[in-house]
């Protein structure tokens, strides 16, 4: 119902792909995008010598998507003066004309809303399903800070003035903000950070991970297209190197960062390090160990869903994803067979295909990684399920969807970012130490719990650190504004994407104090 969000605003309807009358013309219109090529190049226009890279699907490497033109060492300097150069005029609009340009850039995502799901299909690798997921988040962020830009942006926030004096409160943009971005929602967070900075009063610099910048290139011509000048709202596509020099320039004056933990610790290196230019906040989402605990009241069938959607949806490839099940006991066996039968049921292939459930993951890196970590499991490990990769994915970055039992959550020292659940068993009795365990990680991002007993949630609820727990349903998909995103301890800083406290924290606070 419209009611439970701000007044006038309420998430994206999305697409109906149950509805034959719907999906058969998509399906049709999606197939004649297939040899679409696209182009990404940093924003300013100043030309120089970019170098050119060719992006291929995740599915079949022989398909080119497009072609990047990298950003030089040249070309953030000048994208940099000219974003600090514009950005007090943007912060002096105010958060109204501010929101009303991001709302209308929501308008023009879902007026382009085909074109960005055949590019996340075909850059990213995404199936259909999580295509539109994707769009419709990335619509959701920008009307929401647009919202939050209008209740916060708009006046001064009046204080108390014990004496008689008039105090106010005034909240501002910082000036620069980087933004670097991960390819596992190349639309939606690379627009989440980038549409949060912006109704903040900054200028941002925006550096799409290097495997999808074409989606992001889309993206920015649509920022522009809604009103956003091109200097406020800039393009910097290229490799962990051009991440790299943005962060360290002397123009930057905050960093928003989702991907790695280890990276962010690399980002906060380099910003304790500077010594010329502000000192630079960093707002990082990062990974995660996720669990989802099931005890014996869990309806099997609910478990067996949730469980195959947490895990193995988007191949995995969410920071939200269930890796190391806790399974009670008495009902693993059960319970292991079921998923591990709805785990054959998946169809494994191109995303292309609105049948596949299962896709590939991003690159020969990650595949690499993944695969590494498959060998480790079959010396280390007992397999429950590792599905062959059919036919047809051998030009693809593909990895057999997988489940292995082990015995302690202590043996998993990564996250695996791909379609591999570990599962442990434990015992009536013991749920104070499995939530132990899972918090001993240091990750602390979602949780699941699958239980109708009350006191084992209230347990769970009180000790467990995480930033997401999900009760009874799946651990992945949190939608903007009703489950605000983002974890703790080695999951990130918040604060949460989506969420009341997100916008704010890219700006600055200044109070105006006047005596009578
Ligand atoms: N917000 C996404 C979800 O709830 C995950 C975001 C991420 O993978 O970074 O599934």
């Amino acid at each position: 119902p419209d009611q439970i969000f701000g007044p006038g605003r309420k998430n994206s309807a999305g697409v109906d792909l149950t509805d034959p009358l719907v999906r058969v013309p998509l399906m049709e219109r999606l197939n004649q995008m297939r040899e679409l090529t696209h182009e990404a190049q940093p924003t300013e226009r100043a030309k120089g010598e970019h170098p050119v890279r060719r992006i291929t699907s995740p599915h079949d490497d022989r398909i080119e998507v497009g072609v990047v033109h990298e950003a030089t060492e040249g070309a953030i300097d000048r994208a940099m003066e000219a974003a600090a150069d514009a950005q007090p005029a943007w912060d002096q609009l105010g958060g109204r004309a501010r929101a009303d340009m991001l709302d209308k850039a929501a308008d023009l995502f879902e007026r382009d809303a085909e074109l960005l799901f055949s590019m996340c299909i075909r850059e990213a690798g995404k199936t259909l399903p999580d295509a539109v997921l994707e769009v419709r988040e990335a619509v959701d962020f920008l009307r929401y800070y647009a919202s939050e830009a209008r209740a916060k942006f708009t006046h001064a926030i009046p204080l108390p003035g014990p004496t008689g004096e008039t105090n106010e409160l005034r909240l501002h943009g910082r000036g620069v903000w980087v933004t670097i971005s991960p390819w596992n929602f190349p639309l939606a967070i690379f627009t989440g950070m980038l549409s949060a900075a912006l109704a903040a009063g900054n200028a941002v610099l925006a550096k799409p991970a290097e495997q999808t910048p074409l989606i992001a290139a889309h993206a920015i011509r649509l920022m522009h297209e809604a009103g956003i000048p091109e200097n406020i709202c800039q393009l910097m596509p290229g490799d962990g190197k051009v991440g790299a020099e943005l962060v360290a320039h002397r123009l930057t004056a905050g960093v928003a960062f989702t991907g790695s933990t280890e990276t962010a610790r690399i980002i906060a290196r380099t910003l304790a390090e500077k010594t010329d230019g502000p000192i630079v906040p960093l707002i990082a989402e990062t990974g995660g160990q996720n669990a989802m605990i099931v005890d014996s009241s869990a309806l099997p069938e609910q478990v067996t869903r949730d469980v195959v959607s947490s895990s193995f949806q988007s191949a995995g490839q969410r920071c939200s994803a269930l890796r190391v099940l806790y399974i009670q006991d008495d009902v693993a066996d059960e319970m292991l067979r079921m998923i591990a039968g709805a785990l054959e049921a998946q169809t494994i292939g191109d995303p292309r295909d609105l049948r596949t459930d299962v896709g590939p993951v991003i690159d020969a890196g990650a595949r690499q990684a993944l695969r590494r970590h498959l060998d480790w499991l079959e010396h280390h490990a007992k397999p429950i399920m590792v599905r062959e990769l059919p036919t047809g994915t051998e030009h693809g970055y593909f990895v057999p969807p997988a489940m292995y039992e082990i015995e302690h959550l202590s043996q998993l020292t990564q996250e695996n970012f791909g379609p591999i659940l570990h599962v442990i068993r434990w015992k009536a009795g013991d749920l104070p130490k499995v939530v132990e365990a899972i918090n001993s990680t240091g990750y602390g991002l979602t949780l699941g719990l699958q239980s109708r007993i009350d006191t084992t949630r209230r347990y769970v609820e009180k000790h467990a650190r995480v930033g997401n727990l999900y009760v009874n349903r799946n651990q992945i998909g949190a939608v903007v504004e009703s489950q605000p995103f983002g974890g703790e301890g080695l999951s990130g800083t918040g604060p949460k994407a989506g969420g009341p406290n997100y916008v704010e924290r890219f700006a600055t606070e200044r109070v105006t104090c006047i005596d009578t």
